[in-house]
């Protein structure tokens, strides 16, 4: 076995050379994928390794801002968190990222200081908890997702049902209070919970109404909120059984907002509170460095480290990242499904009344394939704040199409769709007037290939430098 895992991690470990050297990406998926091929056993094995054990944080959205905030923490508290990259969050990527740290008999070298931080796809949880055996799980939120891609949020959870029960009862799991689905799935675990959720002053003031849950999980009665936070997140009870919100032990309370710069609130860690700074825009930000805070209070970190290491986070990339082009500024803020360009719609209105907007919208594999889901997201909330709009990626029209039955019309002419990123942006940029940014919305296929256009205009490092 062990000249076999040696040579399924050497071999590996070429390949993400190879792709490397001839500038095909970050080469963060190929490696796993020629280890996993050789040597099926490489993942669980190399994850036994990790001294401190695998922390798994999974959810529809959020994953990689969560982690980002976490590692942050981590880091803060000592640790020295092994990420796998953004994007490769199926387990050939979590292969990939266990590769790098391995010697040349293909085991990963010994520190004590190191620990698993891995953000792992919905759909392929349940795979990744067999392999890793995690000694922490964290369930952010479920929403739908594209279409085509896993189905409806009830394929998901009963994925995740299945998953949980055959959790060991010693992995501890963190859990969405506010997530009524989430409480669902969390519900079927054996082992401890801790449950983080928000306040319910932190409600946004625009309802959102793409929500994905009317009725109870448990008896399909009727869901009463409350108070509603983000799409179906909230305070909640069923009007039939006993299902309701649990009370969280990790909760942020009394949230204030203060547009690009972040939002400050009151950390509740099971009675202990503490005042912090989050520096990410928007309601789903403090949702992320809650749960990262709650994930790293149930390890034993301490109320001062985390909010140390919460006031030093960064955005992660494609989230409300900035960039300069040309002397302006130009924010890129990812959004992949309806609840996520919900959340980028109703954070750009709460910056500015007169935004300048690049929208992208893609159809390729990564994307969905269907993009119906554009028509359950309500951009007609940026009436009266939008200034310009440019459309663009491989559906760029459908995207038009969606703000025009928006209400959204330039006097005298439609706003531009431009095929090409290149003429896109420029274009873009033409019509923001100095000193103003543009925020740039694209699908995920979209925003790697407008970094990709980034970097070879010299205005980005490429992304798996980062
Ligand atoms: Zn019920």
């Amino acid at each position: 076995v062990s000249v076999r895992r040696a040579a399924a991690v050497n071999a590996a470990r070429l390949s993400g050379v190879a792709t490397r050297a001839l500038g095909r990406g970050g080469g963060t998926a190929l490696p796993g994928l020629v280890a996993t091929t050789l040597d099926p056993g490489v993942i669980a094995d190399l994850a036994a390794q990790l001294v401190n054990g695998v922390t798994v944080v999974t959810g529809t959205n959020g994953k990689t801002t969560t982690c980002r905030i976490l590692a942050d923490l981590l880091r803060a508290a000592g640790y020295r968190p092994l990420r796998n990259q953004s994007g490769s969050n199926l387990s050939r990527g979590l292969a990939s990222t266990l590769i790098r740290e391995t010697g040349l008999l293909g085991n990963l070298a010994p520190d004590d200081k190191r620990i698993g931080l891995f953000e792992v796809d919905e759909a392929a949880l349940p795979q990744v908890l067999r392999e890793v055996k995690p000694a922490r799980l964290t369930l952010l939120n479920l929403f739908r997702d594209q279409l085509d891609r896993y189905g409806e949020v009830a394929t998901v959870s009963s994925l995740w049902k299945q998953a949980i029960r055959d959790l060991p009862e010693v992995t501890r799991l963190v859990a969405n209070a506010d997530d009524p689905l989430v409480v669902d799935v969390a519900m079927e675990h054996g082992g401890e919970t801790v449950y983080f959720g928000l306040g319910s002053g932190a409600k946004d003031e625009e309802p959102d109404y793409a929500r994905d849950v009317k009725t109870c999980p448990k008896c399909g009665g009727e869901i009463a909120y409350s108070a509603i936070i983000l799409g179906h997140l909230g305070h909640y009870h069923c009007s039939r059984c006993d299902f309701r919100r649990p009370e969280p032990r990790v909760a942020a309370i009394s949230v204030e907002r203060h547009g690009l710069d972040g939002s400050n609130f009151d950390l509740v860690l099971e009675g202990e509170i503490v005042p912090v700074r989050v520096p990410l825009p928007g309601t789903y930000n403090v949702y992320n460095a809650v749960a990262a805070a709650a994930t790293a209070w149930s390890m034993g970190v301490s109320g001062a480290t985390i909010r140390d290491g919460l006031a030093r986070t960064t955005p992660a990339f494609g989230r409300m990242e900035r960039v300069m082009v040309d002397g302006r500024e130009v924010y890129l803020a990812l959004a992949k499904n309806p609840a996520g360009l919900n959340q980028v719609v109703r954070t750009l209105k709460g910056l500015s009344p007169s935004l300048h907007v690049l929208v992208l919208l893609n159809d390729l594999t990564a994307d969905g394939r269907d993009v119906s889901w554009i028509w359950d997201a309500d951009v007609e909330i940026l009436q009266g704040h939008l200034e310009s709009a440019v459309f663009g990626g491989t559906r760029g029209f459908d995207m038009a199409l969606r703000f025009k039955y928006a209400g959204f019309e330039r006097a005298g002419s439609e706003w531009p769709v431009v095929s090409s990123l290149e003429d896109a942006l420029r274009v873009a940029i033409a019509g923001v007037p100095d000193g103003h940014p543009l925020f740039v919305i694209p699908t995920y296929t979209a925003m790697l290939q407008f970094r990709e256009l980034l970097t070879r205009e010299g205005h980005t490092q490429p992304y798996w430098d980062q």
